[in-house]
This record gives C-alpha cells, sequence and structure tokens, in this order.
C-alpha cells in the first residue's frame, strides 16, 4: 500500500497543529510548529479565502495525516463507515482507530505511528498469537495485539515503553512487561488524541 515518504514536520505546519507524527522529537521544544507558525511554501503569506470547503478539506486532510492513510484508502473507509449503523463520523474514526498500526503506538509500543506501521509490516507484531504483517488489519474487541516473542529485545520497543508510558486509552488493557496489550472495547472517538472534526469530513464527501 502507498504512503506519503515526505517530510512529516511539513504536515504539521500545513495544519497549523501538532499531528505527532514523529515521536520524542514532536514532545520537544524542536518541534517547528512551535518554532514557526506559518505554513509551508513560496506563498505562506497569501491566506486563501475562508470557505467552508477550505475547512472541510483540512480537517480530512489532517485525519488522513494523523493515521498515515491515503486518498483512495481513506475514501473507502468512509464508505465501509457509511455502510456501518450509526454515526458515519463516528464510524470513519473508529475504524481508523482499529488498524493495527494505530492500535501499536496506542498500547505504547512504538514512538510514532510511522513507527509501528514499520513494526507491523517488518513482522513484529502478533494477533492473538499469530503474526500480522498488514498494517491496515481492524482489530476487534477481544484481541490481543502482542510484540512477538523474538522481537521483545529490540530496543526501539523497549525505548518506547520505558519513555513513552503515555496514558493508554480505556479501551486497552496494556500490559507492558508482558509486551502486549487486550482490545477490551471499540475504539471512542473522544480518545483521540488529535482532535477531528469527523462531521466536516461527513460533510465534505457528502457534497
Ligand atoms: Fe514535527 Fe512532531 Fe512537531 Fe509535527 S508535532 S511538526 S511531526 S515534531
Amino acid at each position: 500500500m502507498a504512503r506519503y515518504t515526505g517530510p512529516v514536520c511539513r504536515l504539521c505546519r500545513r495544519e497549523r497543529t501538532k499531528l505527532f507524527l514523529k515521536g520524542e522529537r514532536c514532545l520537544t521544544d524542536r518541534c517547528p510548529v512551535e518554532r514557526r507558525g506559518r505554513v509551508p511554501g513560496q506563498h505562506w503569506a497569501k491566506r486563501p479565502r475562508e470557505t467552508d470547503y477550505l475547512f472541510q478539506l483540512r480537517e480530512k486532510q489532517k485525519a488522513r495525516r494523523v493515521y498515515g492513510v491515503m486518498e483512495v484508502q481513506f475514501r473507502n473507509y468512509y464508505k465501509k463507515a457509511q455502510r456501518l449503523k450509526g454515526r458515519t463520523g463516528e464510524n470513519l474514526l473508529r475504524l481508523l482507530e482499529s488498524r493495527l498500526d494505530n492500535v501499536v503506538y496506542r498500547a505504547g509500543f512504538t514512538s510514532s505511528r510511522k513507527q509501528a506501521r514499520q513494526a507491523v509490516c517488518h513482522g513484529h507484531i502478533t494477533v492473538n498469537g499469530r503474526k500480522v504483517n498488514v498494517a491496515s488489519y481492524q482489530v476487534k474487541v477481544g484481541d490481543t495485539v502482542a510484540i512477538a516473542p523474538k522481537s521483545r529485545d529490540i530496543a526501539i520497543f523497549k525505548e518506547a515503553i520505558e519513555k513513552f508510558q503515555r496514558e493508554t486509552v480505556p479501551w486497552l488493557k496494556v500490559d507492558a512487561n508482558k509486551m502486549e496489550a487486550v482490545v477490551v472495547d471499540q475504539p471512542a472517538g473522544e480518545c483521540i488524541d488529535v482532535p477531528i472534526r469527523d462531521e466536516m469530513i461527513v460533510e465534505l464527501y457528502s457534497r
């Protein structure tokens, strides 16, 4: 699956908010969003006309960038969210939160979603004891996500668990010693670290 490989801090600057794409650096004063308040590019001083479309588009781009999802895949998530019962926007965020790479990050096993994605793709993650190397794999309630036994000594996991003892979300029960996390509930929209107004994404795609 295609993915964005360019400079990630630029994405935060474009959205004028911290998207926490770079792990440890995001928590320091080296974060460019804090140092340089302007959007990237040559014409940064020209402010576009503030229309509803602009706000809706920015909200969608923000969500896409937080989860590292390309446009086509994001639209497929939206279509799937529409088919599910309940509010489409909430379903959309729930589908994104249920991605395996996001769960690995949320459990505190890596410092960023990008690192989590790499860990999954390189076969370091198991779901219910079986290796899964698809970052978009959807976890379900009751699944156990863990670092594969042969990968538990890898420094990035150990460091992330030690350094990033971030508050984990209530829908995950994490056992840092065993390097595993159990999904105990459906991901909830209010637990998302970057505020995303899902209703604006729905408005954008409903045009
Ligand atoms: Fe870069 Fe992280 Fe700051 Fe975003 S939040 S600009 S990824 S350091």
